[in-house]
């Protein structure tokens, strides 16, 4: 069996005018906690959820706590996971009142027939699973990034973005990844984008787990998370997959990154924004952490 392995993202879309020294410093420290529960035995499936919960808590990054609102004021928050060895998936999507979207997920898989649950039903559901609400949004919410220069040249404004992921391989072989995200500056209300669909802004089977980030329209358009699965059923390595997706996303006009993990703990990490900010375990026990260089 393969030593553990993780890869984590706190979104595409970092600006080289930014200092992340703060954001460096948290995603080295999750990766750590993670390496070591990794370790002791957690499974894939765990790691993810408590490794987005932690990212989700923090409010340095745009999701869970650092989210903004949409053009109505509203704080709606997107999130999925999917565990490799059987293809669970759990995920909500436009969910209000609620700290912690990717529990919120995880919990749809685990107590529901169904993979997506949406808005009020969403809000709903969390709440008779006894998930922590949010008391007070204008107090809760960072709005991580808002203000900053987040739209660069040639950007539409409304697709500025961030988001949160991880993916991880366990002592038992087994992959799973997990996304949460505040979504786009700027959205309209309702707007659903990537992150909360497998496929999109998830994925993870027995071969490949991925979180993608970016601007989410264009990685629905390529399926962009379950493809770079595809490439690697077909021979490709993981880096020759991912790297692919997002140039095809580049070919559409669309920016972002993805992570990928495959099941050797090899990781892969492209992007075509100025940076990606990312931090990985990887199967030796090595840790790094990046968000402009490769
Ligand atoms: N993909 C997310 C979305 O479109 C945003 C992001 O990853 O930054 O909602």
């Amino acid at each position: 069996m393969p030593a553990p392995a993780l890869i984590l993202h706190g979104g595409a879309g970092a600006r080289r005018s930014r200092d992340y020294s703060a954001e460096i410093a948290h995603m080295r420290h999750v990766v750590e906690v993670m390496a070591a529960r990794l370790n002791d035995g957690l499974s894939a499936l765990d790691a993810v959820v408590e490794a987005v919960v932690m990212l989700e808590e923090s409010g340095l990054y745009v999701a869970g706590r650092g989210a903004s609102p949409n053009l109505a004021g509203d704080y709606e928050l997107d999130a999925s996971l999917m565990d490799g060895p059987n293809r669970r998936a759990g995920a909500v999507a436009a969910l209000q009142g609620f700290k912690s979207p990717i529990r919120a997920a995880r919990a749809v898989m685990d107590q529901t027939p169904h993979v997506l649950l949406a808005g009020s039903g969403a809000a709903r559901f969390a709440a008779e699973q006894g998930l922590e609400p949010i008391d007070d949004p204008e107090t809760w919410f960072t709005r991580a990034g808002q203000g900053e220069d987040n739209h660069p040249p040639g950007y539409a404004p409304a697709l500025a973005h961030g988001t949160v992921g991880c993916c991880a391989l366990d002592d038992q072989g087994r992959l799973a990844a997990a996304t949460s995200t505040g979504g786009v500056f700027g959205k309209l209300p309702g707007r659903v984008g990537d992150t909360p669909i497998p496929a999109a802004g998830v994925w993870a089977d027995g071969d490949v787990a991925v979180s993608s980030t970016g601007q989410g329209e264009y990685f629905l358009r390529v399926a962009a998370a379950a493809q770079v699965s595809w490439r690697v059923r077909a021979g490709a390595s993981v880096t020759q997959a991912a790297q692919a997706v997002i140039e095809e996303i580049g070919a559409l006009g669309g920016d972002g990154g993805l992570i990928a993990l495959d099941r050797h703990g090899r990781h892969a990490d492209p992007f075509n924004s100025q940076g990606m900010k990312r931090a990985w375990l990887s199967p030796d026990g090595a840790v790094g952490v990046e968000v402009f260089g490769r």
